[in-house]
């Protein structure tokens, strides 16, 4: 029985080891140096997948690898890189069949990293039978959904308004939850003045900085209705940076307004603030149940 590995490769490469869904030791981080935190951006994705491969077999040890599941940012169709507004140089990657190469006796999945978030809270709340969906609200808005299943999706781009003048989601969709919800979205709205001052004006009370605050809830609670409409109604964590802007009682609140058919009521939004280690206990979890089939 080899080891599981998970790896999340977003802003940096971050990998670990990881046992009975807990980390065993520290996670790897590649670049080391804070100062670099940005490097992936700059980096052709040849590297990236060397550095992931390199971090791997460093997390491993001589070790053999059973399994290995890796989190990336962007629509993943059968391990290739099908889009990644936030890592552009990723789209059109196969970074499944690279990583297969590399590790030939290994369960390979290369999975969204919202998917990596959702399974990471599910295996470590013991939640691991049961559906559990993820708002990440960063520069991007992703979704996760455990159990994964091999449909793309994105629901951080589902439309939350008809108003053809919300247009500032980074895909150039118009009406979408990361036009109105996504960091970079909301500083072209504010004309580059950061998130944290416009809902600390909407705390003291500036007109347009609370309406643009009820506004964002408001996306969140329709983008959540509408998950429930399509899929039942059940548990939403909000995690990501940007959670922490969140009023809870609020979004619940408004979700209770949008869903009313009793069958599809008792779901409930919680802040569950997650670093990166969630997301690669959930990658190494999703990779090693990829396994055993069933
Ligand atoms: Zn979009």
């Amino acid at each position: 029985m080899g080891r599981c590995i998970g790896v999340l490769a977003t802003e940096r490469v971050v990998v670990g080891v990881v046992e009975d869904a807990h980390l065993v030791g520290a996670v790897r981080v590649f670049p080391e140096d804070g100062a670099d935190a940005d490097r992936l951006r700059d980096m052709p994705a040849e590297e990236i997948a060397q550095a992931i491969r390199r971090q791997v077999e460093l997390a491993a040890g001589g070790s053999p690898v059973s399994a290995l599941g890796v989190g990336v940012p962007g629509i993943v169709v059968g391990g290739i890189v099908a889009e990644a507004p936030n890592l552009l140089q990723l789209k059109g990657q196969n970074l499944g069949a690279a990583l297969s190469a590399a590790f030939p006796s290994t369960a390979v999945r290369i999975l969204n990293d919202a998917d990596t978030v959702a399974a990471g809270i599910a295996a470590t709340r013991g939640e691991l039978d049961r559906l559990v969906r993820v708002w990440t609200l960063g520069t991007g808005i992703g979704f996760g959904r455990y159990p994964w299943q091999p449909a793309m999706g994105e629901g951080g781009h589902s439309v939350v308004s008809l108003d053809p003048k919300e247009n500032l989601c980074g895909c150039g969709g118009s009406g979408h939850l990361e036009g109105i919800m996504g960091h970079r979205a909301m500083r072209l709205r504010f004309l580059d003045r950061e998130p944290e001052e416009v809902f600390e004006d909407a705390r003291r009370g500036d007109e347009r900085s609370r309406a643009f605050a009820s506004l964002w809830h408001r996306a969140l609670a329709a983008a959540t209705a509408t998950s429930i409409h399509f899929d039942g109604p059940g548990k939403f964590y909000v995690s990501g940076r940007n959670a922490r802007f969140v009023d809870a009682a609020l979004l619940n609140l408004q979700l209770g307004e949008m869903v009313k058919m009793s069958p599809l009521q008792g779901s409930f939004l919680e802040v569950l603030p997650t670093g990166d280690e969630v997301a690669v206990i959930g990658a190494a979890v999703t990779a090693a149940g990829a396994r055993t089939p069933g």
